[in-house]
C-alpha cells in the first residue's frame, strides 16, 4: 500500500516537503525552506521528520527556495541520492542553493554583529556554501513527458506554467496515480506555456495559494502597473520592488519593456539589483524550450522581452550602494520577493521614511515576513533589527502573482478525467478552506490535511 505523507506547506505557504512510500522506497517531493520568524524557521528547518539518510530521491517540482531551499540541509544530513527535477529546474536550483547560502552566511554575519553590541551569543547559519555545493551535485535532470523509476515508482514531469522549469510531478506507483501539482502558473501568465494536466490522479496534491480569490488578468495588472509607476516618478519618488529573482523579475522586465514601448511609462533607470535575478535571467535566455508561443515570437521580433534600453543589471553590492546616492526617480527590483533578506532591505532602509517613493508588492506574502506586515499597512516596521517608520506609499498588485487563481486551479483539477480525492497544501488555512468548500460545492472530493497527515494512495 502506497503512501504519502504530507510534511510542509500544509496550511501554510512555506516548506513544500511531501514523503512517498512504497515497500521499501521513499521518495521526497520537494525539500522547501520553511520561512518565516528566525527562530521558528531554523528549528523547523533543521529537523527533518525522517532520516535524511532513509530516502532514495527526491523528486523536486520547481527552483523556488519554499521548494528547494532546504536540500543542502537534507543532504548535509545524510541523503546520499539523486534529485530529479527538470533542465531548467536543475539550472535554477543551483543557482538559488548558492545564493540562499550566500545570503545566510551575509545575514548571520550582520545579525551577529548587533547581537554583539546586544551582549549576545553568535548564531550559525542553517546551511554554508559547501552545503549547497554539495546538495547541487545531487541535481539531476529529466524532461518533461519522459518517465523515470525510482525503484518500482514511476515518475514524470509535466509543465506546470509557474516559473521556468516549473513541473507537475505525476507518480505511478502500485498501480495507482499520485499527481502533485508543485506550484501552478495562471492560464494567461506571460512568457511560460500553461499548466499541462495530467489522465488521472487517485490522490492529487493541489496547491491552494489563492484558492480563495480571482486574479485581475495579466492585461490589467500590467495596466495598474504603468500607473503606480507613472504617479510615483511625477511625484519624483523611487519605485521599490521586492521581486523573486526567478520568474517575477523576468516577468516585471518583460512588462516595463512593453509600457516603455507603448509609452505608457516615462523612461527612467530601470535596475535589477541581484546577482541572482542577472544569472536566472540568462538561464531563462538558455532554456526557450519552455516559452509560450507569444514569447517565442517577440524573441524573433522586438528582440529581446528580459533587455531594454534603460535597463541596468546590477551584481555588485557597491553598485547597490551607488544608487543610494541618486536623486532622480528610478525604478529597482531586488530580492528577495518577501522582503525577508537580500538587497531589497537595503533599499528599503533608505527609502522607507520617503512618501514620495513607492512601494509595489507583486507577489504572494507569506505570514510572519516584512513584506507581509509592509502590505498590511504595518508601522513602525524592523529592518536589520532596528524600526523604521513606514512613509513611503505601499501599494499591492496581485494580478502579477504566478500563481493559478481559484478559477485556475479549479479548472485544472477538474480538467483531469479521472480525479480521486484532492488534498489542498500550500496554502493558507482561510485560502485552502475555501476552496475546499468551493470543490465540494463541484462534487469533488476535497480536504485540507494536517501536517503529518498519511495520505493512502
Ligand atoms: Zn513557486
Amino acid at each position: 500500500m502506497a503512501t504519502v505523507t504530507v510534511f510542509g506547506a500544509v496550511r501554510t505557504v512555506t516548506g513544500s516537503m511531501h514523503l512517498v512510500e512504497s515497500g521499501e522506497q521513499r521518495v521526497l517531493l520537494d525539500c522547501g525552506l520553511f520561512q518565516g520568524r528566525r527562530a521558528e524557521s531554523f528549528e523547523i528547518n533543521s529537523h527533518f521528520p525522517f532520516p535524511p539518510a532513509s530516502i532514495n530521491a527526491v523528486v523536486l517540482s520547481h527552483a523556488h527556495l519554499d521548494h528547494c531551499g532546504n536540500l543542502p540541509t537534507l543532504v548535509q544530513q545524510g541523503f546520499l541520492n539523486a534529485i530529479y527535477c527538470t533542465p531548467a529546474t536543475r539550472d535554477l536550483t543551483a543557482l538559488i542553493l548558492r545564493d540562499s547560502a550566500k545570503i545566510q552566511a551575509q545575514d548571520i554575519r550582520f545579525v551577529n554583529k548587533l547581537r554583539a553590541q546586544h551582549g549576545q551569543p553568535p548564531t550559525q547559519p542553517l546551511y554554508t556554501e559547501d552545503d549547497a555545493e554539495r546538495a547541487i551535485t545531487h541535481l539531476t535532470a529529466v524532461p518533461y513527458r519522459q518517465p523515470f523509476q525510482i525503484g518500482a515508482v514511476r515518475c514524470t514531469f509535466y509543465d506546470a506554467g509557474h516559473i521556468l522549469g516549473s513541473a507537475v510531478v505525476v507518480v505511478e506507483v502500485e498501480g495507482r496515480t499520485l499527481v502533485f501539482s508543485g506550484d501552478l502558473g495562471r492560464h494567461d501568465a506571460p512568457i511560460l506555456r500553461s499548466a499541462e494536466v495530467p489522465l488521472a490522479g487517485d490522490v492529487v496534491l493541489m496547491e491552494s495559494t489563492y484558492g480563495d480569490r480571482t486574479h485581475d488578468t495579466i492585461a490589467h495588472g500590467e495596466q495598474m502597473l504603468g500607473t503606480a509607476v507613472a504617479q510615483a516618478i511625477a511625484r519624483g519618488g523611487k519605485v521599490l520592488v521586492p521581486a523573486f529573482a526567478i520568474g517575477r523579475t523576468q516577468d516585471l522586465t518583460y512588462s516595463l519593456h512593453r509600457l516603455q514601448d507603448a509609452g505608457q511609462i516615462p523612461v527612467v533607470p530601470t535596475f535589477v539589483d541581484s546577482p541572482m535575478a542577472v544569472d536566472a535571467t540568462e538561464i531563462f535566455r538558455a532554456h526557450p524550450e519552455c516559452f509560450n508561443d507569444q514569447t517565442r515570437a517577440y524573441l524573433s521580433g522586438q528582440g529581446d522581452p528580459f533587455g531594454f534600453k534603460r535597463l541596468r543589471y546590477v551584481r555588485s553590492a557597491q553598485e547597490t550602494q551607488q544608487l543610494n546616492d541618486l536623486t532622480d526617480p528610478f525604478i529597482v527590483m531586488a530580492t528577495s520577493g518577501m522582503c525577508e533578506s537580500g538587497r531589497i532591505l537595503h533599499h528599503l532602509r533608505h527609502h522607507i521614511e520617503d512618501p514620495l517613493s513607492a512601494l509595489l508588492i507583486v507577489s504572494f506574502q507569506a505570514a510572519n515576513t516584512l513584506g507581509r506586515r509592509l502590505a498590511d499597512g504595518v508601522s513602525p516596521v524592523n529592518i536589520f533589527g532596528e524600526p523604521h517608520q513606514v512613509r513611503l506609499q505601499v501599494q499591492k498588485l496581485e494580478a502579477f502573482s504566478a500563481h493559478a487563481d481559484r478559477d485556475d486551479l479549479i479548472g485544472w483539477v477538474r480538467g483531469i478525467p479521472h480525479v480521486g480525492r484532492v488534498f489542498l497544501v500550500h496554502g493558507e488555512e482561510a485560502q485552502a478552506s475555501a476552496l475546499v468548500a468551493h470543490l465540494r460545492t463541484l462534487g469533488v472530493e476535497a480536504a485540507v490535511p494536517e501536517r503529518g497527515q498519511q495520505i493512502t494512495v
